[in-house]
């Protein structure tokens, strides 16, 4: 791994970068067209009746509970300025940036974060304004709204959060791994940014609404945008979810990173091989857009982001197979870490590509695993009181 004095990208820009509008997101584009985005949610419901493996009333239920500290705290903490609960009265005295960026990384560490990093604010990666997706989500603007942070915030702490491994190799059946990240992110945000609060500075918690993560955690040295269009870790490859806390509490940034992850992806392509809906780019990189919810001016792989959710929507749940099948989707343990040196250093590519597909990594892990209650003999299940049609997948 290598320190940067810039992040990566900053040799692929072709022309200057403009911030984005969330408007323009896949999700936001699907909100608007009136109940797109819920209809996964609705053909979730639907597979239940089909009894298939992996879309069971169980795999449903269990991935709608892993979501719900997130969608009680996206609606209350979320994209506002945490609130003080007890200390008004003082303030720390000129903290030690050092020091300080120390302290929140194990705090963040603490409240639940797998890594934290530290990067000044760059504004360019803000949004202009918000999009439907997380005004419905967040309930704390409203579409069209300018994304206004305050000029005195100036760091971004960046917090990766690892999913599980087992319940993530299941997509793209129901996988309750991806949930429990925003859940993750959620809670370990709101923390940080109390105890920021607490400490007499200000702080914002936020999960995927008010910025770009992916730009911020590369610029806070977690790692490197793929192909997949993901962030990727050195520690657990794309299998992570990202959330970050803007604040004013004097920190000392970190370095970006380099752990070739550029080098290999232009040897690999397994994600764009495996994805469902074609939405990823084999070949070169391109600084040209498919349509609006791409930027240009960036030579990168931009994702189809509406191929993408057309098949959630036809999935009836989301959808992480581009990373589960990313020969950097590893447990983080010696074997890992051994090949990673090659990787990192741009050596043998192409043949721990095909060693990694051989050996069945990445493969679709069918058996529920990360389960005792996967019993066939309680999966059967007949109407809701509340809701007779779905319950009959009609
Ligand atoms: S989430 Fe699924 S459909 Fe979307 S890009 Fe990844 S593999 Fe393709
Ligand atoms: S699957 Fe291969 S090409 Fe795709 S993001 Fe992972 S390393 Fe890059």
């Amino acid at each position: 791994m290598k320190k940067l004095s810039q992040p990566y990208y900053k040799k692929y820009i072709t022309s200057e970068l403009k911030r984005f509008d969330e408007r323009h997101t896949g999700f936001s584009r699907a909100a608007k067209q009136g109940d797109r985005y819920t209809q996964i949610y609705k053909n979730g419901v639907k597979n239940i009746a089909r009894k298939e493996l992996g879309k069971t009333i169980f795999d449903h239920s269990m991935a709608v509970a892993s979501k719900s500290v997130d969608q009680i705290l996206r609606k209350t903490a979320y994209a506002r300025e945490a609130v003080p609960a007890q200390n008004r009265t003082f303030r720390l005295r000129d903290p030690d940036p050092v020091a300080m960026s120390r302290i929140v990384k194990d705090a963040g560490k603490w409240f639940g974060a797998d890594l934290v990093g530290v990067t000044k604010l760059n504004r360019l990666w803000v949004y202009t304004h918000w999009g439907l997706h997380n005004v419905r989500y967040t309930n704390a603007a409203k579409e069209g709204d300018p994304v206004d942070i305050p000029s005195q915030y100036k760091n971004v702490i960046v917090m990766v959060h690892e999913m599980d491994y087992d319940a993530l190799a299941r997509s793209p059946h129901r996988e309750p791994a991806t949930n429990m990240g925003y859940s993750r992110m959620a809670w370990t945000a709101t923390m940080l940014a109390t105890f920021i609060g607490e400490l007499g500075y200000v702080a914002i918690p936020s999960g995927n609404e008010l910025g770009i993560n992916i730009p911020f955690a590369v610029d806070a040295g977690l790692g490197e945008m793929g192909r997949n269009g993901l962030l990727i870790t050195r520690e657990f490859g794309p299998r992570v979810r990202i959330s970050k806390v803007f604040t004013d509490l004097p920190l000392a940034p970190d370095a970006p990173i380099d752990i070739g992850v550029q080098r290999f992806c232009e040897k690999c392509g397994r994600c764009a091989e495996s994805c469902p809906s074609r939405a990823i780019m084999s070949g070169e990189r391109t600084d040209k857009a498919w349509d609006e919810s791409n930027s240009e001016g960036l030579l990168k792989w931009p994702v189809r982001a509406m191929r993408c959710f057309e098949w959630w929507v036809k999935n009836g749940g989301g959808c992480s197979v581009c990373i589960r099948v990313c020969p950097w989707n590893k447990r983080n343990n010696l074997i890992h870490k051994c090949v990673r040196q090659f990787a990192e250093r741009d050596l043998f590519i192409k043949l721990i590509v095909q060693l990694d597909k051989l050996v069945g990594f990445g493969r679709q892990r069918k058996e529920p695993g990360y389960a005792t209650w996967q019993d066939p003999s309680v999966t059967q299940t007949g109407p809701s009181p509340e809701n007779v049609l779905d319950a009959h997948g009609s």
